[in-house]
């Protein structure tokens, strides 16, 4: 793949420079990975293994992509072709071990690795507002990696995991460019027709969250078919190795 990405230690992924339509904000998304060298090595193998640089994205220009019925395919109407090379680092800006509060909050949830986090729900889909939000431009990702787990292992089969839980995390960045890119590229434009002025703010809640009832069935069929959309040839050993433990 092209625009490889460096093989540094700590590295900065230098993202777009956006201009925020809505407020006339300029704003330039970075990826930034926090974490030691061995585990930022496996992050940059599982960026550079990925085997499609595409995701499917909606357009800002739809009224009626979120009217599909339920059991359809969720992402039917997302048709436009998005480089995940070139925005990724719009959908996650920081990659990191979790602090001990995170750790607290997040082990509560069944099996935790790792998670993919963000405040779109308050900076682009509130429910029940009057008034345009803020929008994407104060949008902010992160996955967030359990350090427990990993931080202080670097064996062959800890690598495989940790490869098998950053792409299942990776899979929710992609989702999120889906939305995230039509509304950069204009937000009022995203707010007023596709969002319906933040009518259907609800409808994007429900579809991230069957989305996320499909891929978060950990160890699942449905979780290994999704990872393999982007690494066919590596998602079931990464997978093999996530289920030993
Ligand atoms: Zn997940």
């Amino acid at each position: 793949m092209k625009n490889a990405i460096p093989a540094a230690g700590h590295f900065r992924l230098k993202g777009e420079r956006l201009a925020g339509v809505a407020f006339r904000k300029t704003r330039e998304f970075d990826l930034q990975v926090s974490l030691p060298p061995y585990h930022n090595n496996v992050v940059l193998d599982v960026l550079n293994s990925l085997e499609t640089d595409e995701v499917m994205g909606f357009d800002e220009n739809d009224t009626t992509a979120l009217k599909s019925t339920p059991d359809s395919d969720l992402y039917a109407k997302a048709t436009t072709g998005l480089s995940i090379r070139r925005w990724l680092p719009a959908g996650c800006q920081v990659i990191r071990w979790a602090t001990s509060e995170e750790f607290v909050e997040l082990s509560r949830k069944r099996g935790f690795r790792a998670v993919y986090t963000s405040n779109a729900a308050q900076v682009m889909f509130p429910i029940g507002v009057s008034h345009i939000p803020i929008g994407p431009s104060a949008f902010v990702g992160q996955i967030i990696v359990n350090s427990d787990e990993y931080q202080f292992k670097d064996d062959e089969n800890t690598g495989k995991q940790l490869r098998f839980v950053l792409a299942h995390e990776l899979t929710h960045v992609f989702d999120m460019l889906r939305l995230l890119v039509p509304a950069l590229r204009n937000w009022r434009r995203f707010w007023h027709k596709f969002l319906q002025d933040g009518q259907r703010c609800g409808a994007v809640i429900q579809l991230h969250s069957e989305q996320s009832v499909f891929v978060d069935d950990y160890g699942s069929e449905n979780e290994l078919k999704t990872i393999r959309e982007y690494w066919p040839s590596r998602a079931d050993g990464w997978f093999n190795a996530f289920r030993k433990t």
